[in-house]
């Protein structure tokens, strides 16, 4: 049998990197060859901030111009920037497919991540099948499969109104305003729109294909065994192959990830003067608060000035990623932190940081996290409790599967201007550190979690499921 070839497309996001890279591992693994797809200043920041010598066996880049070489910055033209995009990387997806198959090797799939959904249509005029890599939880692919399936126009009524309660087939969930994804909203924002439009189009690619359609999600079937048979199997398949965590945080070691330091997705730089995790080794166990808002989001001076205060009203050792694009934002305002010199004597602020060690270490009791899918999937692997602060996006569903469905923490509750006070978020730590039911679901679902990756686990039996059906597709790759 040739050795089989994946093409990988993720969205130029740290989210969306971090996810399909540890799948391209995976696949490497299974004996396969994988090309993943970026732009030219993805893999400049990647190779600048890599903490592993080399690239693993298996593994290469190829690479496109989305006309933004330099990166895309704030302030840039989003609707230019996005139509590069797509050009760009439908050109490489094409080349890439036609120079495989001239040369003898041809591509047995292409895997693309969410909001670059113009590669499916790419695959199918050159015949080569595709998949959704879903990077979210599989409850929210239920969620926007209604909504654009029958659901729009009652949500977007009534999203804004607090009285209002959603039950969507085969969900046990009763869903509020808040739970719901913010781009539902019918608000006036350029970004809102473009992104709702964005998921729109990729529902209706799925849609459009010609055979069931099948969508790869980072999650597994014992986090949300109903929702990954909400929808039912004869309109769309979704396989669970999550959690797509380096191996070696997750109990599982594969040929590549031996050591922590294997090769990693970073788009930013991990402060290497900065000793933060010798630090918390030093602190007792569970007794360090670890706060994150990602990669991505930048949140108002007013509120950063809320956590730090509930930081030291709360007063056990933190650390604290404040990213540079938090820094920038927060040199427009008047100043810095006001109590920064009292916080930096009880905790640490770091620019970005290794997450899953920072998870990992013994000396972690809770983290603040603004829900993004990746740092909830890590931190219940980690089997570490939450304090559950969402913003914008998709995280409102997190944090409701993680207060109501795991119960592996609790959410805060903001103010009318929309902003979680001091006092609220230290009544939430206080609980969360307390609370010694929270401790034992988190590790429950550690164990769970780590089923899920074993050999024979379920991403081994969903991924053979996806390929046996991607053979019978294309039966000339199995000679
Ligand atoms: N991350 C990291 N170091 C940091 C902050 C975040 O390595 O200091 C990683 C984190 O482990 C996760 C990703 O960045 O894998 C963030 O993804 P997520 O979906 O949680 O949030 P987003 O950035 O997309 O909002």
């Amino acid at each position: 049998m040739k050795q089989r070839r994946y093409i990988i497309v993720p969205f130029p996001a740290q989210g969306h990197i971090n996810p399909s890279l540890q799948f391209s591992k995976r696949l490497i693994g299974t004996g396969a060859e994988v090309v993943f797809v970026i732009p030219i200043s993805v893999h400049r920041r990647i190779m600048k901030n890599k903490t592993s010598t080399s690239t693993p066996d298996g593994l290469s880049f190829f690479l496109y111009s989305d006309s933004f070489d330099d990166g895309f910055k704030p302030g840039d033209d989003l609707h230019r920037y996005l139509s590069e995009l797509r050009r760009g990387s439908k050109q490489a997806v094409s080349d890439l497919i036609n120079s495989s198959a001239k040369h003898g090797r041809p591509v047995t799939c292409v895997f693309y991540s969410l909001c670059v959904q113009w590669i499916a249509e790419t695959a199918r005029e050159l015949h080569v099948p595709s998949a959704l890599l879903w990077v979210e939880p599989a409850t929210l692919f239920c969620i926007y499969y209604y909504f654009f399936h029958g659901y729009e126009d009652e949500i977007k009524n009534n999203i804004n109104d607090p009285s209002y309660s959603l039950e969507l087939p085969g969900l046990p969930l009763k869903l509020t305003g808040r739970d719901l994804p913010s781009l539902m909203e019918d608000t006036k924002s350029e970004n809102n729109w473009v992104q709702i439009n964005m998921f729109r189009e990729q529902f209706e690619v799925l849609d459009k294909e010609t055979k069931t359609p099948r969508v790869l999600v980072n999650s597994f079937g014992a986090l949300e065994p109903e929702a990954f048979v909400s929808i039912g199997d004869n309109q769309v398949k979704l396989f669970g192959i999550g959690p797509l965590i380096q191996s070696s945080f997750s109990g599982e070691k594969d040929h590549e990830d031996q050591s922590k330091t294997s090769f990693r997705g970073d788009l930013y730089q991990i402060d290497s003067n900065d000793n933060y995790i010798e630090w918390m080794s030093s602190k007792p166990e569970r007794s360090v608060i670890y706060v994150s808002f990602g990669s991505f989001y930048v949140l108002p001076k007013p509120q950063m000035e809320e956590i730090a205060g509930g930081l030291l009203d709360y007063g056990r050792p933190f650390l604290w990623v404040i990213t540079e694009r938090q820094r920038e934002e927060g040199k427009k305002e008047e100043d810095e932190l006001r109590c920064r010199e009292e916080l930096e004597k009880l905790g640490r602020i770091v620019s970005w940081c290794s997450q899953l060690d920072v998870l990992s270490n013994t000396s972690l009791g809770c983290f603040v996290t603004h829900c993004g899918w990746n740092s909830t999937l890590e931190s219940l692997v980690c089997g570490v409790p939450m304090v559950a602060f969402p913003r914008w996006l998709d995280q409102g569903t997190n944090a409701k599967l993680i207060e109501d469905v795991w119960k592996t923490g609790l959410r805060v509750k903001a103010n009318k201007e929309g902003i979680v006070e001091r006092d609220e978020i230290k009544r939430c730590l206080e609980l969360v550190m307390g609370d010694d039911e929270i401790g034992r679901n988190a590790k429950k679902w550690k164990d769970l979690d780590r089923d899920a990756l074993k050999a024979g686990g379920t991403f081994d039996k969903n991924f053979k499921a996806f390929l046996d059906e991607i053979d019978q597709e294309k039966g000339h790759f199995l000679d």
